[in-house]
């Protein structure tokens, strides 16, 4: 058995095609619980993302750049290589609902089979968040609705351009929510 590392890094994994304030409630959370928080973006073209990972990462680091030990990165290949390649020990994930479980449980068992040093934790979503999901803001934004939680104007653009820059316009909503917590 491994004996603790003096410093717990942990990775938060996923796609943040856009970063959601769900996200950002997990990485609050997980900040504050592990020595450093690594918040890697999956480089994956098969799910075809809205936004690029450059455009992802951009995004993120505005948001998280007033937490002092958070850091950005992004990642292809199996997730508990770019764990180990970090010294991490932790793989941090958040669970919304029932749906989210099996999924989840799949990848947790399949990463400890590959690597049994490496723990994932799981934490609840924030309630005021559960409801959140990329896939949901697009979806939402795209057809011209307002999520309070997530941004403040109307979409009135039809164009996969037009739509990514009300996203990216929006944006601001999440950040300035997240700055007075
Ligand atoms: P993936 O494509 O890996 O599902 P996501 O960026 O959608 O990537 O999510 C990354 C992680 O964040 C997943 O563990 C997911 O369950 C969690 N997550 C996503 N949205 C929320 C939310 N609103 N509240 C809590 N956790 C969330």
């Amino acid at each position: 058995m491994p004996e603790k590392p003096p410093h717990v890094i942990a990775i938060y994994p996923g796609s943040f095609d856009p970063i959601t304030n769900g996200h950002l409630d997990l990485i609050q959370r997980g900040s504050r619980m592990f020595d450093r928080l690594i918040v890697s973006v999956l480089r994956n073209d098969k799910k075809r993302p809205l936004f690029t990972v450059e455009e992802r990462t951009g995004m993120l680091h505005e948001v998280l750049c007033i937490y002092p030990n958070v850091q950005i990165d992004s990642f292809n290949g199996l997730l508990v290589d770019h764990a180990s390649a970090h010294s991490a020990t932790v793989l941090l994930r958040g669970i919304r609902a029932i749906s989210d479980y099996e999924y989840e449980l799949q990848m947790a068992l399949m990463n400890r089979r590959l690597r049994p040093e490496i723990e994932t934790i799981f934490m609840m979503a924030n309630e005021a968040y559960s409801f959140i999901s990329s896939r949901l803001v697009k979806e939402v934004i795209s057809l011209g609705g307002i999520l309070r939680a997530w941004c403040r104007r109307r979409s009135n653009s039809g164009s996969r351009n037009g739509f990514k820059k009300e996203i990216q316009l929006n944006f601001r909503g999440i950040r300035i929510t997240q700055c007075r917590h």
